[in-house]
């Protein structure tokens, strides 16, 4: 979505969420500059590959703790570029306890993958596996939760023995540099880890250098990115938008579930991917349900005062208050109410928005459609289960959804029905339970490729060799029966 024009000398200028104000000029890497840094980490990466995944191990815990030691500037440098989101002041903690965590899975994800045995086709021939890394892996990400979604991927991919040329969102880039100062502290790390800024053309350039891409962000772009790799025959992994859905029953908890839905859905003014951007609500609890969420909405309070005070901060991305805008606007012209928030309000340069709920919306409405990726909460009725699950469905994504019922069993059912990688029960948001332990695929637009969390995300960045050993007599061609001999 952003973009800017690129030039020789070119440079970026970087606007402050929280003033309006360019505050920061960076340059921005030409495609000489994306090329030699690509090869720099090529020449490196085979040592670092050759270090085994304990070689590794011991030189990303002595990164550990160099960021151990800036958390608290990696976590400033982040609420700078988003304008002072809760998770931006955990971000020196999160990517701790991403380090730590791969500390104890890389050698265990390694272990799993090797095998040893004989062909159950040809048992005279023993076979052996052994893993390589792709040597270079490009990482390109978005601006909302920028540290953590570069390092989502970039952190496995390092584990894997791949070096790592990461493209930040021209939007957030002050973060990788804090980041930057830690990784030099290890300098085995900082010759397979390193970053190019600019807009989408540098992201272009860092397809054209790597083995394989990582890219986080909007749909439009993903699809770019798919092209582009294709165009290369590299694999990519996409982790795009959502449209997530929440639907609540009849016989839920109306307070439970309209303090769920309400933080699923504002949480860091509704800039994540997995944030609730459409509410079924059984028809018999629709406008208590309402009620419940337009008081809890309306004791959200702006950041705008103090970025570490407040709940919600303004749009990161200017253009971003415009879609929202522009949904809005489309509701209302096609029958929707907004009963509480609706107005972008300029505060000091940034742009905020309080809770906004709607109801008497449907699915002819951008805002039940298109993802929206701001605080709204659109709102509508539903008759019975079966209608609940259909408008829960009808959607071209499927990142996550919610289901809030009177009990997990009743939730349970409707979950199993609805089309989307992670599916949380009677509550919302819990994404981040599920990191480590296991990983899940996408549906529909929401993303392509594999697992981006869990123990078999290091795959993505892994390729298996199977070396084949014939123990037995070899076959001549003129009496060639070793393909019957395992039958
Ligand atoms: P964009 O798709 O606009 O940009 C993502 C990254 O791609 C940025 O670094 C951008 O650079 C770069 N880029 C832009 N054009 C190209 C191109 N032609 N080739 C290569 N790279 C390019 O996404 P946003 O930054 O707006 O992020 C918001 C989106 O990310 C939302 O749709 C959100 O749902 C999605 N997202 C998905 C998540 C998931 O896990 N499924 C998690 C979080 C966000 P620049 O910004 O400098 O233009």
């Amino acid at each position: 979505m952003a973009s800017a024009t690129v030039a020789r000398e070119a440079l970026l200028d970087v606007r402050n969420p929280r003033t309006g104000e360019v505050d920061l000029r960076l340059p921005i890497s030409s495609r000489v500059e994306v090329a030699d840094k690509a090869a720099r980490l090529r020449a490196a990466q085979p040592a670092w590959e050759a270090m085994g995944v304990g070689g590794r191990c011991a030189a990303m815990a002595r990164w550990l703790g160099a960021v151990r030691a800036r958390a608290a500037d990696i976590g400033e440098a982040d609420a700078v570029d988003t304008g002072g989101c809760h998770t931006s002041y955990l971000q020196g903690f999160i990517t701790m306890r991403n380090v730590a965590g791969w500390l104890e899975d890389a050698p265990k994800a390694f272990e799993s993958l090797k095998w040893e045995g004989v062909s159950i086709s040809m048992p005279t021939v023993a076979v052996e596996s052994q893993v390589v890394a792709y040597p270079l892996v490009g990482v390109i990400s978005p601006w909302n939760a920028p540290l953590m979604l570069a390092l989502l991927d970039a952190v496995p991919a390092l584990f894997a023995g791949s070096a790592v040329l990461l493209k930040p969102s021209e939007v957030t880039p002050r973060v990788i540099e804090t980041l930057f100062a830690t990784v030099r502290e290890v300098p085995e790390l900082a010759a397979v880890f390193d970053y190019v800024t600019g807009p989408g053309e540098v992201g272009q350039a860092v397809i054209a250098e790597a083995d394989t891409i990582c890219f986080t962000g909007s749909v439009p772009t993903g699809r770019k990115v798919a092209v582009a790799c294709a165009e290369r025959l590299i694999p990519c992994n996409l982790e795009l938008g959502g449209k997530d859905p929440c639907i609540v029953t009849a016989s839920a908890d109306l307070n439970r579930a309209a303090t769920a839905v309400l933080r699923g859905a504002v949480y860091a003014t509704g800039q994540v991917c997995y944030s609730i951007e459409r509410v079924y609500v059984d028809k018999s609890v629709h406008d208590a349900f309402v009620a419940k969420l337009v008081e809890k909405a309306r004791a959200v309070r702006l950041n705008s005062d103090n970025p570490r005070a407040g709940h919600i901060g303004p749009f990161t991305f200017a253009p971003q208050a415009e879609i929202v805008k522009r949904h809005l606007a489309d509701a209302v012209a096609k029958g929707a109410t907004i009963v509480t928030g609706g107005e972008i309000e300029d505060i000091g340069g940034g742009l905020y928005l309080r809770p906004t709920i709607l109801t008497g919306v449907n699915h002819d409405m951008l805002i039940m459609q298109d993802e929206t990726f701001g605080p709204c909460i659109p709102v509508m009725a539903y008759r019975d289960t079966e209608e609940a699950i259909r408008l829960a469905n009808d959607t071209s994504f499927g990142l996550t959804a919610s289901v809030i019922a009177g009990d997990a069993e009743e939730a349970r059912a409707i979950g199993r029905r609805i089309n989307a990688g992670g599916i949380f029960l009677q509550d919302t948001f819990l994404t981040f339970a599920k990191l480590r332990t296991f990983g899940s695929d996408s549906f529909g637009w929401s993303g392509y490729g594999s697992p981006r969390i869990g123990p078999e995300s290091l795959r993505r960045f892994l390729r298996r060799k199977s070396l084949l050993t014939q123990t037995g007599p070899v076959a001549d061609i003129q009496n060639d029966h070793h393909l019957g001999q395992g039958r």
